[in-house]
């Protein structure tokens, strides 16, 4: 009896726990926060401390989704905003596309990850810090955590934001499949005696660079590896002689105060859900950082999970919502899998890889391939399956200035709380959404410009929009209401009785 109530006070509950503190799982926090979510992180590192140089920014899109909730000027504020899309370093300039963000963000990883901790912060989420997940078991109704301090905690769903080596995602027996590394580099942040070669070589093993690091005395190191290497950690002399197979010299290399190694081993989870166990970013895809998309896509995989998983945790929403994160975040994976594999080869540097290489930047500096390419790299122009019908379903909601009751609104300002927006263009009124009313946000505005989308170009003026809280249309509006029932229900939940 005694043992018994002291192993139920070792157990502590929450209705989500994600294992892994980094961006995906921060971003997730935050949103199930916003939902009223009991949500706690169990992250491994002491503090929001990355060591070395991880991600360098944010793209356009991941922007956007930060400026839905408020808070993309703490991130502008720290950054340095310039064109940074780009397709095998191909520069890609996005400064003519129809969003408020046509352009993306300098910003450290260390800086982005703290921005996003003390959001969390404020939003009240405890964070079990310098502790790992160990292991879990689930069954029907939970999952039990195991921490590495003894610590229990049951929840009702596990989500593996634990990175690419994810414990979880193994545990879950979750498939890996993928691609063996083709190239390993190195990277390092140290001093140099002498003024080195600053800017990118290109050799027949690959790419290189020597950066100044925002100090201005220190270097970051990036170079290809003659041999593929990988798993075990590298020395100060592999840098060394990477330095001179590349330079002819070492310059003086010394004070190394970070120094690692990545590949561009590309693999991705076969399932983002085992029942009550779910994954996002790193733990579900793994690629190249070419093209500076991992980050990225795991933040925006949080905000695609984030609302779904609040709504079946508060009872809204059967768990099928959840099949639709896998139906659409699984194929943006795959294809920033198969971009980023393509740029890899294109940086190869012998004399055939050279002349694609060139051929493509020719063909990307046309207008419609830029377009395509430069929305493919910064998120813009992800289309979720919602079926057939006016092009703006299933795309990302454009920021419009709409004329409002209450004064004029930005449409990215109504979706601050993650909670799904009814924008109704048209007779104020005429759509009847009282049975979802304590779930769906309705706003009757007007707006007079265009609707022009990233690629496509101007589309027809929709009369209303069903707006999900990751800013993705559910329903475009014709005049009449005809579908909307079904996408009120599908997407919120049924109806609530009169
Ligand atoms: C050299 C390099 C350059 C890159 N450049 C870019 C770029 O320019 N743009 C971009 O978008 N991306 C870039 N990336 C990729 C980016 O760093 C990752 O995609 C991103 O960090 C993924 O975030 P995440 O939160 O999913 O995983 P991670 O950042 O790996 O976070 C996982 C977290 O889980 C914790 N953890 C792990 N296991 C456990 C456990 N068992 N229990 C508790 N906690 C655990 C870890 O401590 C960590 O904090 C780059 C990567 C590298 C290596």
């Amino acid at each position: 009896m005694h043992e018994e109530s002291a192993r139920s006070v070792a157990v502590t509950r929450h209705a989500v726990v994600i294992a892994g503190g980094g961006p995906t799982g921060l971003m997730l926090a935050a949103e199930l926060a916003l939902a009223r979510v009991d949500v706690a992180i169990v992250e491994r590192r002491e503090s929001q401390d990355v060591a070395g140089s991880r991600a360098g920014g944010l793209h356009s899109r991941t922007i956007e989704v930060l400026d839905q909730r408020g808070i993309a000027d703490r991130f502008l504020s720290q950054g340095k905003v310039m064109q940074v899309a780009g397709f095998a370093m191909i520069p890609l300039d996005i400064s003519d596309f129809p969003t408020r963000h046509n352009y993306g963000l300098a910003l450290s990883q260390e800086r982005i990850e703290r921005v996003l901790a003390a959001w969390v912060d404020e939003l009240a989420v405890p964070i079990y810090r310098g502790r790992e997940v160990m292991g879990f078991a689930q069954d029907d109704t939970s999952v039990d955590v195991e921490l590495s301090d003894g610590r229990s905690l049951r929840a009702k769903y596990l989500v593996g934001c634990d990175g690419g080596r994810s414990l979880i995602r193994k545990r879950a027996g979750i498939d890996f499949p993928g691609w063996d590394p083709s190239t390993s580099y190195l990277i390092a942040e140290v001093q140099m005696t002498g003024e080195p070669e600053w800017g990118i070589r290109r050799d027949d093993k690959g790419i290189h660079g020597l950066g100044r690091l925002e100090d201005g005395t220190r270097v970051r190191v990036v170079s290809s590896e003659r041999h593929v290497r990988q798993g075990d950690e590298p020395t100060v002399g592999d840098l060394r002689e990477a330095l001179i197979a590349v330079y002819g010299t070492d310059y003086g290399v010394h004070n190394v105060t970070f120094l690692s190694r990545f590949t561009d081993t590309t693999r991705q989870a076969a399932s983002y859900r085992e029942r009550r166990v779910l994954l996002a970013g790193d733990a579900a895809h793994v690629h190249s950082p070419s093209g500076g998309q991992g980050l990225n896509i795991g933040v925006q995989d949080a905000v695609n999970l984030g609302w779904k998983l609040a709504q079946v945790v508060n009872g809204t929403s059967p768990q099928s919502l959840l099949d639709t994160y896998q139906a659409e975040r699984h194929p943006i994976g795959a294809r920033v899998l198969k971009n980023s594999m393509a740029a890899t080869a294109l940086n190869r540097g012998d004399e055939r890889t050279k002349a694609l290489r060139e051929t493509m930047s020719e063909l990307l500096k046309m207008d419609e391939p830029r377009k395509r390419y430069a929305a493919m790299m910064s998120g813009l122009d992800i289309r979720y399956d919602l079926g057939t019908g006016h092009p703006l379903l299933g795309r990302r909601m454009p920021d419009l200035d709409l004329g409002t009751a209450n004064g004029s609104r930005r449409v990215f300002t109504l979706l601050r709380d993650a909670r799904p927006v009814l924008l109704d263009l048209g007779e104020p009124g005429a759509l009847d959404i009282a049975p979802w009313a304590d779930r769906v946000q309705r706003v009757d505005a007007r707006y007079v410009g265009v609707w022009e989308l990233p690629v496509l170009g101007a589309v027809s003026a929709p009369t209303a929009v069903l707006i999900r809280p990751d800013g993705h249309v559910a329903w475009v509006g014709d005049g009449t209401d005809h579908g909307l029932r079904d996408a009120l229900t599908s997407w919120f939940g049924p109806p609530t009785a009169p």
